[in-house]
């Protein structure tokens, strides 16, 4: 029994990881597809929040972080995985463009039955 814990929680270590590693390497993708964009067109220089300049976009990953280590008392999903799950994507952000964040359930407008998956019941919403 105490073997088949330890198992689980192997697998879901090295499932958390794999999702941040996958997360961050479609950021990075992207973000250098933006990069490669913002040679063509005039984007402005510079972090609007500490003035850095060495970035090209709005704000630096920095300050984006710090904005939502700010907010981290704010909100929950009720779950300490995803909670850790969402917060280590935050901390780690590296885009202005693809950020992970919790809406809470009241925020959804327009909520409609999609399909039935394997694990849930998948709805739309606005
Ligand atoms: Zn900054």
């Amino acid at each position: 029994m105490a073997e088949n814990n330890s198992d689980n929680n192997f697998y879901n270590i090295f499932i958390f990881d794999l999702l941040i590693f996958i997360f961050n390497l479609l950021t990075c993708i992207f973000e250098f597809l933006i990069f490669i964009l913002g040679l063509f067109i005039n984007m402005t220089k510079g972090c609007k929040k500490c003035f850095q300049t060495n970035v090209w976009y709005y704000r630096c990953n920095e300050c984006n972080a710090k904005q939502f280590q700010q907010d981290f008392p704010n909100w929950t999903s009720g779950n300490e995985f995803i909670d850790r799950f969402i917060q280590e994507t935050q901390l780690n952000v590296q885009s202005n463009f693809i950020v992970i964040e919790w809406v809470p359930y009241n925020r959804f407008k327009n909520i409609e039955y999609h399909d039935k998956g394997v694990s849930g019941t998948i709805y739309k919403a606005i």
